[in-house]
């Protein structure tokens, strides 16, 4: 039996928390497939998923089981020794994809921090010291650690934060000519997120990727994918690459891959992994059991051909409605995105306004997520019963006839 518990709520978030985020006024304490239940016990769908995190719903019954049977065998060992989910976590990803090697971390930042610091070991060692710029691409998010906010190279994450990493440059985001003008010898790496997340929702162009691949090979320069977001089954691929078809030589993941559990993956081959020698980078907690069980459940589920194929059609279900939506309260001009993961790009009218949506859309009992100040996105899970997509699309268009009719 637990002890009982204080009671709390938002307010305690001002006097205790440091203030980096501003959560919403409601505190959710349960969650089950795509309804959520607050403190008051409101129940409300959730089209956000956790920031594309929740990739099969809350207390899916499969990653429920695969976390409480780990928990009663072993939670922890440290790298000192291997443990046998993260055998099995690392053989279903080598197998399902173009990678030979994986690298288990806790989050995004610290698996593109990997990737980066990978790319430039390579680069070291092949080249020479010269040979370590990165280049990645205007408005792009890669995390928040120093390295992770300088290649992503936004003002508003990395300013003020004393001196940057150097030797990153930033280019238009699906602009070969400019990717074509910035890479030299000295490149080590160009790190793109196949569609941008944070950003808006903005998916890259096949030729973009494509052309990318092409000069990372001309100029020796290793192709990074961040899939964070992108990763996992979300765009109805388990990768993005495989939905593009063109395949990078680094792949960092997280979000999705643990469904809710932290864990982040780096994902490349056996010749470039070789230069990560033992003591050249390392975790305490990276690979432990109880993340890599559940993300073997989260993989043994998502990475079927039920669950993909669903997400293509849950797509459609969604694009058509936000179409209707958008066109008939004028709210939003395009409805893009990739699987499930969609952003509407909101009109003139209501250009840096997805924070008033994303107000009116919970007043009504819908979770939904912003993409910058002029996108409302949605990332639910994968597996959202169109019983709850029809319901949170009824929802979302409440909330915007009374935002317009305001
Ligand atoms: C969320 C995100 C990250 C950062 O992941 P964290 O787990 O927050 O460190 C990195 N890259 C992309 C594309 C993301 O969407």
């Amino acid at each position: 039996m637990s002890a009982p518990q204080a009671p709390v709520q938002r307010a305690d978030f001002d006097q205790v928390m440091v203030p980096n985020y501003a959560p919403a006024a409601f505190i959710p304490v349960r969650g089950a497939g795509s309804r959520v239940w607050d403190q008051s016990g409101r129940e409300l769908i959730d089209f956000a998923g956790g920031i594309a995190v929740n990739v099969l719903g809350h207390a899916h019954p499969a990653l429920v089981s695969a976390l409480t049977e780990q928990a009663n065998k072993l939670w922890h060992v440290s790298n000192v020794f291997t443990n046998e989910p993260a055998l099995r976590l690392a053989h279903k990803l080598v197998d399902a994809t173009f990678a030979e090697r994986a690298f288990f971390c806790n989050s995004g930042a610290e698996a593109n921090e990997a990737a980066f610091k990978l790319a430039r070991r390579v680069a070291h060692d092949r080249f020479g010291p010269e040979k370590h710029e990165i280049i990645a691409t205007v408005n792009s998010f890669h995390g928040r650690t120093l390295f992770t906010v300088s290649v992503g190279g936004q003002p508003k994450y990395s300013d003020g934060f004393g001196p940057k990493i150097t030797g990153i440059s930033h280019v238009p985001y699906n602009d070969l000519e400019a990717l074509k003008a910035q890479i030299s010898d000295k490149t080590c790496a160009v790190v793109i997120e196949p569609i941008q997340g944070e950003s808006g929702v903005v998916p890259a162009d096949v030729a973009y990727l494509q052309g990318a691949r092409e000069l990372c090979n001309q100029h020796n320069a290793l192709l990074i994918f961040d899939e964070v977001q992108t990763g996992v089954g979300r765009t109805g691929e388990l990768f993005a690459y495989q939905h593009y078809g063109v395949t990078p030589d680094i792949l960092s993941s997280a979000k999705s891959l643990g469904g809710g559990f932290p864990i982040g993956a780096m994902l490349t081959t056996e010749a470039l992994a070789k230069h990560l020698a033992v003591g050249t980078h390392g975790t305490t907690y990276g690979g432990n059991p109880l993340a890599c069980a559940v993300a073997n459940a989260v993989l043994d589920v998502v990475n079927t051909p039920e669950v993909l194929a669903g997400v293509k059609a849950k797509h459609q279900k969604f694009k058509a409605r936000l179409e209707q939506i958008g066109e008939k309260y004028g709210l939003f001009t395009q409805v893009r995105g990739v699987g499930l993961l969609i952003g509407c790009v909101l009109s003139d009218a209501w250009k840096g306004k997805a924070k008033d949506v994303f107000n009116a859309a919970e007043k009504e009992g819908l979770m939904v997520l912003q993409a910058g100040p002029d996108v409302v996105r949605f990332a639910p899970s994968l597996v959202v019963e169109d019983a709850d997509i029809d319901e949170g699309l009824d929802r979302f268009e409440r909330a915007a006839a009374t935002l317009t009719q305001a």
